[in-house]
């Protein structure tokens, strides 16, 4: 079919498809943040039309129009329900790297909080070295990045999303550099910052680049199940819902979600490959108002159905590390049938879906929000104490990315360590002074040798002796963490 002036329809609809639409980006923001007031929206239209402009005329090696990435940048961050400032800044982060205009003409423009976001950016994004070199660079960058405003890498990391969608026009070696860099850096950063559904987008555009067989291997078998498990959590759903309803809780929100591939690959690892293993390719998620209705909600559940042993977590007692809260717990629905479900309030849900990116709506400061900060200031800690490239790349596999334990105080505070993590390690990452005057230890209530390996949910006391003036030179062979041994050096070194 041909329209009248000469052009064939699907190159028509290319065109209009490629077309970036500011109405599409508002509605997203009006929908995720119904209170927005005109002058937040006024500040996204002038930037879009600002970005409009600035790139007009340049293309992307896909061959579409320049200005469709950074909108796609604004929208992963509008459906992250950012301020409007980073959606804004999203919109014009390429602009001082591809464009004449300057970061001052942004700052004249949108004034000195849009352009401080937008350097950042960009400092981030020109990253000249490669190899070892260039992983470290980016890493360091990252931190530096994430003390000043915690925004810039939210913006990065949406960014990054768009990139990787269009890899593809890259030259192979140029397409598993940067897939590798998601999955080794970016991936982790998200879930570091509590971003748990840009962590799964990274992860699974990564998986995608780096090892396609396992990828379709996985989609193929999550095919499979995926329209069985479905179905039947929308039988749950109802059942669910009029036994909810019976005992009054109101304003309850049940969704279905459905495990990102990277993830499901990495626990058919775990389960012999054998996904009637993995019992939460799709979990029934359960969002209500308060945290006692949590609580309730997980009774009626285990009243009206059988739990797997093992298999209840409190998160909302006991916080992960990067904040996430949520109740979970697995139960037997009938016979061989067998459930997740994932029991939470709206803000937790929030926080875990959006991360720190959420902050911003919660004025508060929640116990495991601060501990997020907390660890970016420890993150800085380790990059002054190391100068070296390669110990600071080593330190940053051990102390950040690889697997965490997380053991917790007599009083019920998360310390999350590195694994095989000892009690000296602990002592010192509760205060130098207790690590210094550490005498012995109690792992749940019975006393151990001070090299004991900790594992995740021990529970650790650190006995102490006032009198004692020094640190012993052999904690050296045996602590994990470069905070104990560096701590342990300097009070060596004083006395
Ligand atoms: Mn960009």
């Amino acid at each position: 079919m041909v329209l009248n002036h000469g052009l064939p329809i699907f190159f028509i609809l290319a065109i209009i498809l490629y077309m970036p639409d500011l109405e599409e980006l508002i509605y997203i923001i009006k929908e995720k943040n119904p209170v927005i007031d005109d002058a937040s929206l006024e500040l996204i239209e002038t930037a879009f039309d600002y970005a409009a402009k600035a790139h007009h005329g340049q293309k992307r090696l896909t061959g579409e129009d320049y200005l469709n990435h950074p909108f796609n940048t604004a929208k992963t961050l509008a459906e992250l329900n950012v301020d409007p400032q980073t959606i804004a800044a999203g919109l014009l982060h390429d602009i001082p790297e591809n464009t004449d205009l300057t970061i001052d003409d942004l700052r004249q423009e949108f004034g000195k909080e849009i352009a401080v976001l937008v350097d950042g950016v960009t400092k981030l994004g020109t990253v000249k070295y490669r190899g070892l070199e260039r992983y470290v660079e980016n890493l360091r960058r990252m931190f530096m990045a994430m003390t000043k405003d915690i925004r810039v890498i939210v913006i990065r990391l949406a960014d990054r999303l768009d990139n990787m969608k269009t890899l593809d026009v890259h030259p192979e070696e140029k397409k598993l550099r940067i897939a590798k860099e998601t999955m080794e850096i970016y991936a982790p950063t998200a879930n570091r910052l509590g971003i748990g559904e840009l962590k799964g987008l990274l992860e699974d555009w990564a998986f995608f680049y780096l090892d396609p067989k396992n990828y379709q291997w996985t989609k193929n078998l999550a095919k499979e199940r995926l329209a069985i498990q479905l179905k039947y959590i929308e039988k749950i759903k109802k059942i669910l819902t009029s036994e909810l309803r019976q005992n009054n809780i109101k304003n309850v929100i049940l969704h279905g979600r459905v495990k990102h591939y990277y993830s499901l690959y990495k626990k058919l690892l775990r389960k012999d490959k054998d996904i009637n293993k993995v019992y939460d390719l799709v979990a029934l998620r359960i969002v209500v108002g308060t945290i006692p209705e949590c609580y309730m909600v997980l009774g009626l559940i285990h009243k009206k159905w059988i739990p797997l042993k093992g298999r209840i977590k409190d998160y909302i007692a006991q916080p992960k590390p990067n904040g996430y809260q949520s109740i979970h717990t697995t139960v037997f629905t009938e016979r061989g049938k067998i459930v997740e479900f994932q029991i939470r309030t709206e803000e937790m849900h929030d926080l875990a879906e959006y991360g720190i990116a959420a902050h911003w709506r919660y004025k508060e400061e929640s116990g495991a929000r601060k501990k997020q900060t907390i660890w970016i200031k420890q993150l800085l800690e380790i990059q002054k104490l190391i100068k070296d490239d390669k110990k600071y790349i080593q330190n940053i596999k051990l102390n950040v990315f690889q697997n965490r334990i997380f053991a917790f105080t007599p009083k019920g505070d998360v310390i999350d360590l590195p694994e095989d993590a000892t009690p000296v390690d602990f002592a010192y990452h509760i205060h130098t002074e207790i690590g210094n005057k550490c005498a012995g230890a109690r792992i749940n209530e019975e006393i151990v040798p001070l090299n004991t390996t900790l594992k995740s949910g021990d529970v650790v006391e650190i006995i102490i002796n006032k009198n004692r003036k020094k640190p012993n030179q052999d904690w050296l062979e045996f602590v994990k963490t470069n905070v104990a041994k560096d701590k342990i050096r300097i009070a060596l070194k004083k006395s």
